[in-house]
């Protein structure tokens, strides 16, 4: 039915195996290390991502493949931007994934003085300064990839005045932005990272840990590597926009006393077609209601892949199938779906809905009776069972299945064809009610009660059969069908809102559904017979059922954009 898009690193995805595993092997085979430490090390200042799927997956799955430990870090380094919601929303995310850090719960935050302490450290030995300079002096005395840069004027600051004036940024007596700490180490390298690097700045913010404790703030590149080493880490693994980054990781662990030296590898950041993994673009498609929050079903966050009804085992087996690379690339979404499709096809229940309904009343049948015929909840797993389903006079059937004058290779109900009702008869549509703006309201046909269970003694056959519901017996249904938020299989995160596809969500407010969907529980994705695969919303309400969308059959999107057939 679906055909499975090549994963970005076949190769190695097949293995299970990747090049930073077999580092890690080689390092315990060597007994470098004795036992594997990792991090996940996310900043909170939104809500996880896909991307960051990749990183946990690998992290947490490469403690548990070698018998380690992988902590779960929070970098709360920038207090403007970092809020208990995001805190609390990793958490439960993480564990969504199927990871658990047991006790190994960190913040950066909690080596904030063993951070200043060391600080004070490299400027008695030379190799930090305070600088003067503002912001925009410090960013083009910095100079370009062919061109050096300019020592700062308070570059040769005694150990004693640098000492007094980082304590006294410390102390709160200096507005923001005044002054920095910077490294002392080379204007003139060929990599930018190391011409000064900033290590300390000073804000005046309320932290959600520390409170006012602190008025000056260390840097990323400061606080990162030396949470690293107090924690013990063994692999710190990163994305590629920190290599660059490493040589400034390395410095700094070499000039201080840290407790253990861990090193950095990075690899290649997950990219998708048709979406943005990109926390600032997340956060501006909420903030400007582009999106219904967080965790609407459309966005690539954790929270709206479980919201839509991805199962955390799909999210798993993709993370699985592309591999860690070294090079950059992007892969495509179809690669998601296929995987979200492969595991609801196997996990879900099969049940019918109809989306967007055409009363059927059956002429002959009899007026009041109601019928109840069985239906298999799951075509390979006999252990699913079945259940129930009641037949009537008056059904529902799918608008789409229904022409009034088809093409000739339209099999399904039209006027004079017989077409089967799954589990129930075959019917035949004698007349057609149209309301005076000649739209068809209502079809009249007729039942063969031979055919009880969907078949006919005289061997005759049809060629189609369709989804149906009882009238009486179906409960109203709000349904919200997804499809991909950018139009654009590569969207401009610049610009983004250009690249937003209007028909990315479709309300269908009068749906049918059987009671056995109505009943379900949230977590529960349900296959909708011939539609796709479906979970109820938290949305739902006593007076109103709402489901989502997970997924459809079939990958129908990409031939309607023009994309891969
Ligand atoms: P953004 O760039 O969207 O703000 P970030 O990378 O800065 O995200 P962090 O909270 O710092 O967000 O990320 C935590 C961890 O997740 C980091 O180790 C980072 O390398 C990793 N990560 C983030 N995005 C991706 C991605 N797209 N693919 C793989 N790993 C990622
Ligand atoms: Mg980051």
């Amino acid at each position: 039915m679906t055909t499975e898009p090549l994963a970005a690193d076949t190769a190695t995805a097949e293995a299970g195996r990747d090049f930073i595993r077999d580092i890690v092997q080689a390092d315990l085979a060597s007994h470098k290390h004795s036992q594997v430490v990792t991090r996940f090390p996310p900043e909170p200042n939104g809500y996880l991502h896909i991307g960051h799927a990749k990183s946990i997956a690998l992290n947490f799955g490469i403690a548990q493949e070698f018998g380690g430990q992988c902590n779960l870090r929070f970098d709360d380094t920038n207090p403007t931007r970092e809020e208990q919601e995001y805190i609390d929303s990793i958490q439960a995310d993480v564990h969504w994934l199927g990871y658990d850090w047991g006790t190994n719960l960190h913040y950066a935050s909690d080596y904030f003085e063993r951070l200043y302490e060391w600080a004070e450290g490299l400027i008695r030995d030379g190799h930090a300064y305070v600088d003067d300079q503002s912001q925009e002096e410090i960013r083009t005395s910095r100079g370009t990839l062919t061109e050096p840069g300019k020592n700062s004027p308070f570059r040769d600051r005694s150990v004693d005045e640098n000492l007094d004036l980082f304590r006294r940024m410390k102390a709160g007596e200096f507005p923001n932005g005044a002054r920095v700490l910077r490294a002392r180490i080379d204007m003139a390298s060929g990599n930018i990272n190391l011409r000064d690097p900033v290590l300390y700045r000073i804000l005046h913010a309320h932290h959600p840990r520390t409170g006012d404790t602190w008025s000056i703030y260390p840097s990323y590149d400061y606080a990162h590597g030396q949470s690293d080493a107090i924690e013990g880490i063994t692999h710190s693994i990163c994305t590629l926009e920190f290599e660059d980054h490493r040589p400034l990781y390395e410095w700094l662990l070499d000039k201080l006393p840290v407790p253990s030296k861990p090193r950095q590898y990075e690899m290649a950041r997950l990219n998708l077609t048709y979406t943005l993994l990109s926390k600032r673009v997340l956060t501006q498609l909420v903030r400007d209601n582009h999106v219904s929050g967080w965790d609407d079903p459309r966005m690539p966050t954790i929270a709206g892949l479980k919201r839509r009804g991805v199962p955390p085992a799909a999210v798993r087996e993709f993370i699985k199938r592309i591999g860690v690379a070294k090079a950059n690339s992007v892969v495509d979404v179809g690669m998601l779906e296929f995987c979200i499709r492969e595991e609801l096809n196997r996990t879900s229940l099969r049940r019918m809905a109809v989306l967007r309904p055409l009363k059927v009343v059956i002429e002959n049948y009899p007026e009041g009776q109601v019928e109840e015929l069985e239906a298999i909840n799951h075509p390979d797993n006999p252990e699913a069972g079945t259940r129930k389903i009641a037949f009537g006079r008056e059904l529902y059937i799918e608008r789409d299945d229904f022409m009034e004058s088809p093409p000739k290779k339209f099999f399904r109900l039209s006027p004079g064809n017989e077409v089967r009702l799954r589990y129930a008869y075959f019917i035949k549509c004698t007349d057609v009610v149209k309301n005076d703006a000649g739209e068809i309201v209502e079809l009249r046909c007729t039942y063969d009660p031979a055919t009880k269970g969907g078949n006919a003694p005289d061997g005759r056959k049809v060629k189609a059969t369709m989804h149906w519901l009882s009238a009486a017996q179906s409960k109203p249904a709000e349904i919200r069908v997804y499809n991909q938020l950018f139009a654009n299989p590569s969207p401009n995160a610049g610009n983004f809102a250009a690249d937003l596809n209007p028909q990315s969500l479709e309300v269908l407010t009068d749906a049918r559904v059987e009671p056995a969907i109505a009943e379900s529980n949230s977590p529960d994705v349900m296959q909708f017979e011939r539609q796709g695969y479906f979970v109820r919303d938290k949305d739902s309400t006593a007076d109103k059922l709402v489901f989502n969308r997970t997924i459809g059959l079939r990958d129908t999107f990409a031939k309607e954009v023009g994309g891969k057939g």
